[in-house]
């Protein structure tokens, strides 16, 4: 990994901003490999060299891959003038520039949204090329069946003409007004467009799974947490 200075490395880890790091580091409470840095400008391998913090060793991460479960009432966005977006649920451990939602979820949509600063990560979830299917739980204003079933595995039409790539839409067994749809695109309110296609209204919507990666119910409504290796790997 290319060298970059200890200030720019301190603030892109989200310790504190750039000139805090220069402050911490001009009192002394930056090590780097045990020596007391001095200069905020030194150079540090970020993957080679043990950076430590008023002596607490920092775990360098080049990206972040949040898993949050994303509550109603919040837009994903990286930022917005008037409301509240997923970037203000994360704690401040988990906070740090270039940090962006990966896809979109409807401020009335909830469940599984994943959060990075991995561009190429995201690009490949969300590329309709990959075919990374996304899993949709919906709840309906009515109930739907085999014919509609057949016309989203054929690709819909949207009502302004637009086309939709074959999707999956399993029926319930137990005749509620409920249903689950898999789709690997990420049109604009494309699941509710998809059903007003085929004359029903969403009612709710949540979001179950992207590609083999299952939300579980081990995340309460509004939490994040950081995804494990293996999670990565399985979503790369
Ligand atoms: N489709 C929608 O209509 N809304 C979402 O939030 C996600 C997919």
């Amino acid at each position: 990994m290319a060298v970059i200075r200890l200030d720019r490395m301190l603030s892109g880890q989200g310790v504190c901003s750039r000139r805090e790091a220069g402050m911490l580091v001009r009192k002394g409470a930056v090590a780097v490999n045990g020596r007391t840095a001095r200069n905020p400008e030194q150079k540090v391998d970020p993957c080679e060299d043990v950076v430590a913090v008023n002596g607490q060793p920092l775990i360098y991460k080049e990206y972040l891959y949040i898993l949050l479960n994303k509550p109603k009432g919040v837009v994903s966005a990286s930022s917005d003038p008037r409301q509240r977006t997923v970037l203000d649920l994360l704690p401040a451990s988990l906070r740090r520039r270039g940090l962006f939602p990966v896809g979109r979820l409807d401020k009335d949509t909830t469940g599984l949204l994943l959060i990075t600063d991995d561009g190429d990560f995201a690009h490949k979830l969300m590329s309709p090329k990959k075919e990374v299917y996304k899993t949709y739980a919906a709840k309906l204003d009515g109930p739907v069946g085999k014919r509609e079933a057949e016309a989203f595995a054929r690709g819909l039409i949207l009502k302004d003409g637009t086309p939709c790539r074959p999707a999956v839409l399993l029926l319930p067994g137990d005749g509620s007004n409920t249903a689950t749809v898999r789709i690997c695109e990420g049109m604009y309110h494309q699941v509710k467009r998809m059903f007003e296609a085929v004359g029903r209204q969403v009612v709710e919507l949540h979001r179950t799974a992207i590609g083999n990666f299952t939300l579980e119910n081990e995340l309460p409504s509004g939490k994040c947490r950081e995804l494990t290796e293996e999670e990565i790997a399985l979503l790369r």
